[in-house]
């Protein structure tokens, strides 16, 4: 990969605009608030555009995305967000993966302080690609020891809690990134309630891997309707 800089007007366009819009929906939807929380997209010079540091939804712009290059090195006039490092685990870690979401969001979070893995108890946790989404350890934020731990916790996962802090959630594209985010967080939210009243029933490993195995064909052409959806 080339670390020449890319042209800010033109290139990645599509995804750069399609990280703010999501950054916009999880504020809309009440997912993230303030400037907790951030995103990223793939560089196709190498790298990854995330958003700045420090910033609402309202008021990130195509021009407050910053391009940290494949060395770690951000260039331009904002800061990228202090959360960065584990936006680079990621695509390290994933080289399918080309979108990466954050949220503080309240039903995830709450699961992650009680430092608690998302069970099988439900067969859309599947849509993160296994059955379960992990919790790393707690770490500080923006530090090595955190991205390391989510890199570890994202083979065969597009998503994982962070200990005491909140959800991230990968896509091949931030249409599935969103996606992702937006159905561990609701499921958490069903899980806690459960949880209130007793240990939910998990499904088996053979159960699981039937609904990954359906999961593959799922949002495939119409010759593929023999597969229904879930
Ligand atoms: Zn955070």
């Amino acid at each position: 990969m080339s670390n020449a800089a890319p042209n800010p007007t033109t290139d990645d366009l599509a995804a750069r605009e399609s990280l703010l819009r999501a950054m916009r929906q999880l504020d809309a939807a009440g997912l993230n608030r303030g400037s907790a929380g951030n995103g990223s997209v793939r560089a196709s010079a190498g790298g990854f555009w995330v958003t700045a540091t420090g910033m609402t939804a309202a008021e990130l712009s195509l021009d407050r995305l910053v391009w940290v290059d494949s060395t770690g090195q951000s260039h331009g006039p904002w800061q990228p967000s202090s959360e960065w490092h584990f936006h680079r685990a990621i695509y390290r870690q994933r080289p399918d993966l080309g979108a990466v979401l954050h949220s503080h969001s309240v039903h995830a979070t709450a699961l992650a302080t009680l430092r608690r893995r998302l069970p099988a108890f439900h067969y859309m946790v599947a849509v993160a690609g296994g059955d379960d989404v992990p919790c790393t350890p707690y770490h500080l934020f923006g530090t090595e020891a955190l991205s390391d731990a989510v890199a570890a916790a994202f083979v065969g996962r597009k998503a994982c809690l962070m200990a005491n802090h909140g959800l991230v959630a990968g896509g091949a594209h931030m249409g599935e990134a969103l996606k992702v985010l937006v159905e561990i967080e609701a499921l958490c939210e069903v899980y806690l309630k459960a949880l209130a009243v007793a240990e939910p029933v998990s499904l088996s490993r053979d159960e699981m891997a039937a609904v990954i195995e359906r999961f593959r064909y799922y949002g495939q052409p119409a010759s593929r309707t023999d597969r229904p959806s879930p």
